[in-house]
């Protein structure tokens, strides 16, 4: 790999410099489980990192408040139109700055203070945004919860969503999650919000990459109305986020009022012209290679937990995370593993699983997945190679000897997989 050189930094901020040359040797060197996680191409860090940061452009192309946006409207209309593309949506705001930004501005467009939502639990998988009781947003919105049926396969206990749906008259059905490794009936999503009247919306943060490359269904073949997203995760891009709406222009129209004036100041364009890219690069043949490879590789990892007799929440996956009952199946914490696994090497985090019997602080569970590492070049053989080593690590944790022998394998993969600047 070309290393970029950041000549400029290193001359002038010997600070920052030194913590960037460790962050470059601890990604280089180190697996990426989080399954939030990525590594972008060079093309897009260079978007990323260009002049258009120089650049005010509040408002959207062809409507700004300030001159000089021949190239920004530019950028801003390839994104927008590569992402109604990816997604079959007739419109696209490419401006919100993350997925939190992406999700607040579309509870403030399409609610009114006091109204319900919807979401699923985030013990079960939903995401803090979805109306977590630390967030501020629920002082605002009224949010109401559905979970699983039943953790070891997975399933939405959709006769409970309806009825509770019934009963308290949600203005918004919401899907989504950051924790459920297994796909929606997004049927049944669709055919509850319409029953009572809601706002049928989907957050694919992390799956919008498997969306795009085709190795997951569209939520918007099924009828949603509004999809937010990151795209950083599996979509391969920048940080920051992304509101569609499949065919309302209403609702396009509240969103785009919502995300500015409503919310944010200047769109950060230069994050956007890296959206641009990232979508360019999402359009082509091998990225449907990449989401299906991503797929493979977490039924890799799946089949040598299973295998090992580690409780899977929701019995296994349908996309790229799994979820491990480490403290049931191992004895160990989900921070004693992610602390022990980092020592080896594996970067990845702690989660709650369903109705944790431990604390969020230090749960049961821990979180993994595929998409960063698929970026790497691994395959289903060295995705259950990493499975086994994950095991062996947690399972022998008081044996030095064999820690450094996972440790110093999971070395040597990561030099026979560096991360690639560009995909073919
Ligand atoms: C990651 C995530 C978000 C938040 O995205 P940020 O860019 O971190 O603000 C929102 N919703 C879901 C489902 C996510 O997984």
């Amino acid at each position: 790999m070309k290393k970029p050189r950041y000549e400029h930094i290193r001359k002038q901020d010997k600070q920052v410099y030194a913590a960037l040359m460790g962050e470059e040797k601890r990604e280089a060197e180190g697996l990426e489980l989080i399954p939030s996680e990525n590594y972008v191409s060079q093309a897009v860090r260079e978007a990323n990192a260009s002049i258009f940061t120089n650049k005010y452009s509040e408002g959207y192309p062809g409507r700004r408040y300030y001159g000089g946006q021949q190239y920004t409207d530019v950028v801003e209309t390839i994104a927008i139109e590569r992402a109604k593309k990816l997604f079959g949506a007739k419109y696209a705001n490419v401006q919100p700055l993350g997925g939190a930004n992406a999700n607040i501005a579309m509870y403030f467009a399409l609610l009114k203070p006091g109204d319900t939502v919807l979401g699923m639990d985030l013990s079960h998988g939903g995401h803090l945004t979805h109306g977590h009781p630390v967030t501020y947003i629920t002082k605002i919105f009224n949010f109401v919860r559905y979970k699983m049926k039943d953790p070891e396969t997975g399933e939405i206990d959709y006769d409970d969503m309806r009825r509770v749906a019934r009963k308290v008259k949600p203005k918004i059905v919401l899907a989504g999650f950051s924790a459920y490794p297994r796909e929606l009936d997004y049927a049944k999503f669709v055919s509850i919000a319409r029953e009572v009247g809601a706002i049928a919306v989907m957050d694919i943060a992390h799956i919008a990459g498997l969306i795009a490359g085709g190795a997951a269904k569209n939520p918007f073949d099924y009828g949603f109305d509004v999809m937010t997203t990151t795209t950083h995760k599996t979509l391969r891009g920048p940080r920051g986020g992304m509101i569609l709406t499949r065919e309302n222009e209403t609702i396009a129209k509240q969103i785009d009022k919502m995300v500015f004036p409503g919310l944010q100041g200047g769109p950060h364009m230069n994050t956007i012209a890296a959206k641009a890219v990232a979508f360019g690069e999402a359009m082509k043949p091998s990225f449907k290679t990449y989401a299906k490879q991503i797929r493979k590789n977490a039924k890799a990892m799946e089949k040598v937990f299973k295998r090992e007799k580690i409780r899977l929440i929701g019995g296994g996956t349908d996309n790229h995370l799994l979820l491990a009952d480490v403290y049931g199946s191992l004895g160990l914490t989900g921070k004693e593993a992610e602390r022990l696994l980092d020592d080896v090497g594996i970067t990845l985090n702690k989660n709650a699983i369903a109705d944790d019997v431990r604390g969020p602080l230090d749960p049961s569970g821990i979180r993994f997945g595929t998409p960063a590492i698929t970026t790497r070049g691994f395959k289903e053989k060295e995705c259950a190679r990493v499975a086994e080593l994950m095991i062996e690590a947690l399972r022998n944790r008081s044996s030095r000897r064999a820690l450094a022998a996972v440790r110093s394998e999971i070395r040597a993969m990561c030099r026979t997989f560096p991360i690639p600047d560009s995909f073919r």
